[in-house]
């Protein structure tokens, strides 16, 4: 098997093994580690259609991680992919209506977040170990509300490491919080910080290119690594789903092999659908990528205009986790549309820190047509899932009806008719309020828990063990800082001074 190098989007300094690029989680130039070609799938679709959800995994993520053993990879995926979910199918894809929905929620967090993160912390102590690495690694996490809770429970006790997440205080769902303040763990640390989800990112990434903050732990036994959706091994797993999702089509008779799907997802970070984009690159038979967004509409501007545009007011609406005005992830992409051209993506990202803005020209814009784009506001996407529960008996969550809203807004316009997928992002426990109100304005004054059992009541669907917990958990976390405080709470948290 031929080696993969990864190499930086912003300059042409040396490549790294995947195991190094999953430690650095950022690049020493501020880029962000992408493969140094898309690796082909050895394996056909058909075959994958008869594989358990660990070895679709296990096909995919091998051609990626070429430096990790056989033996490491399957460990890897054996105690990530366990009963942490609760289907043994890991990923299940349910038809309702005309469209499929890839349930990405099944596992411990009942969010996507959980398909790449309870696999994360393994392949970090696999690449620490592979590397020599003396030092405790310290996660630093900025979320917007389910990546924190999924990365606390992905590396709660995991020995060698401590994770620190801030979360914006008035920016995450009353769940969403109280998931994360709850967390058990003696190495795991929760801060609300007064600003929103981009604030947090900036700080974040500020404190991973602060050399001097770096020497001090050094010093002291720590190294910081990232698990926010930059990193490639977050990536990496979720291109798996992609493969599962088409596999199943076949599996199930719904496609004809070789026929190409298109998939809807509801995007914040570009990760999951860059995700899409890799495994479309690897092999599997998908037509457009389409990428759904809520309010906070800067990608659908940039597909329409060429032009990304961060300068605008900052929405909060009942999709939180895709509130998000800078899109990490999309700068995977731009490098690969200015033809992996470091200099050029590197200039457009300093005019996006410094104007807020930067315009493809003409030619990098032709390179987007696998792309297509639009949005929802809050009536439409509390239509889709009253519409889908009144038709079909199905509840989704607000995320997810983004999405369904964006796919049918494409089909009307295109008439394409393809397979359509869509990334289902979250269980509907996990926003229960805006999903219940928008079935009816009747559940506005139920009390939250209240409001659990009578979803349960209208679905059908068992309860989450996730929601169950937070029930009676004691809260555990009580830290609030300001946005220019987050390097002395670390150091407290670790004992630096
Ligand atoms: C994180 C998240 C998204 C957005 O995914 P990106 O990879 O950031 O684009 C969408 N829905 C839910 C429920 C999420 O948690």
């Amino acid at each position: 098997m031929s080696e993969l190098y990864y190499k930086s989007t912003r300059s042409d300094s040396a490549p790294v093994t995947a195991s190094q690029a999953i430690l650095q989680g950022l690049a020493r130039d501020g880029g962000l580690f992408v493969p140094s070609a898309i690796p082909k799938l050895s394996v056909s679709m058909k075959e994958l259609a008869s594989m358990p959800y660990q070895e679709v995994a296990y096909q995919v993520m091998k051609e990626f991680l070429t430096d990790f053993t056989e033996e490491e990879l399957r460990s890897c995926i054996e105690k990530a992919y366990d009963s942490k979910f609760d289907t043994e199918k890991i990923a299940p894809l349910v038809k309702v209506e005309d469209m499929y929905y890839l349930e990405l929620f099944h596992g411990a967090t009942i969010a996507f977040k959980d398909m790449a993160l309870s696999i994360l912390p393994h392949l970090m102590t696999v690449s620490a170990k592979k590397n020599g690495i003396k030092n405790d690694i310290v996660i630093l996490t900025a979320t917007s509300g389910d990546t924190g809770k999924a990365a606390l429970a992905g590396f709660a006790d995991v020995p060698g490491t401590k994770i620190i997440v801030f979360y914006p205080k008035d920016g995450v769902s009353p769940v969403q919080e109280k998931q994360m303040v709850t967390q058990r763990g003696a190495n795991t640390h929760v801060v609300g910080i007064h600003g929103n989800f981009d604030d947090a990112q900036s700080g974040v990434k500020a404190i991973f290119n602060n050399r001097e903050l770096e020497k001090e732990l050094d010093a002291a036994g720590y190294q910081f690594s990232s698990a926010n959706s930059i990193n490639i091994g977050r990536l990496v797993p979720q291109v798996a789903y992609y493969a599962y999702a088409y596999a199943q089509l076949l599996a199930q008779g719904e496609i004809a092999d070789g026929e190409e799907m298109n998939v809807v997802v509801p995007t914040g970070n570009f990760g999951n659908i860059l995700a899409a984009f890799y495994a479309k690159n690897m092999g599997v038979p998908i037509a457009k990528l389409i990428c759904a967004s809520n309010e906070n509409k800067v990608l659908f501007d940039f597909f329409r205009t060429g032009t990304y545009d961060r300068n605008r007011e900052f929405i909060l609406t009942s999709s939180p986790s895709m509130d998000i005005l800078i899109s990490s992830n999309l700068e995977r992409l731009i490098y690969r549309i200015v033809g992996e051209n470091s200099a050029k993506n590197a200039e457009f990202m300093n005019e996006l820190s410094k104007d807020g803005r930067y315009t493809l020209n003409e030619d990098m814009r032709g390179q987007l047509k696998d792309f297509y784009g639009n949005y929802t506001d809050e009536q439409g996407t509390a239509d889709v899932i009253r519409e889908v529960y009144q038709n079909a008996g199905y509840i989704m969550d607000t995320h997810t009806a983004v999405a369904v809203h964006v796919a049918k807004q494409y089909r009307k316009e295109t008439g394409d008719t393809r397979k359509t997928v869509i990334a289902s992002t979250a269980s509907p426990y996990k926003f229960t309020r805006s999903v219940m109100s928008a079935i009816d304005q009747k559940y506005n004054d139920v009390e939250d828990f209240a409001l659990i059992d009578e979803l349960n009541r209208i679905s059908g669907v068992k309860i989450p063990q996730a929601i169950e917990d937070i029930r009676t958990a004691p809260v555990l976390h009580h830290t609030v800082c300001e946005k220019d405080e987050m390097v002395d709470v670390i150091k407290k948290f670790l004992g630096v001074q």
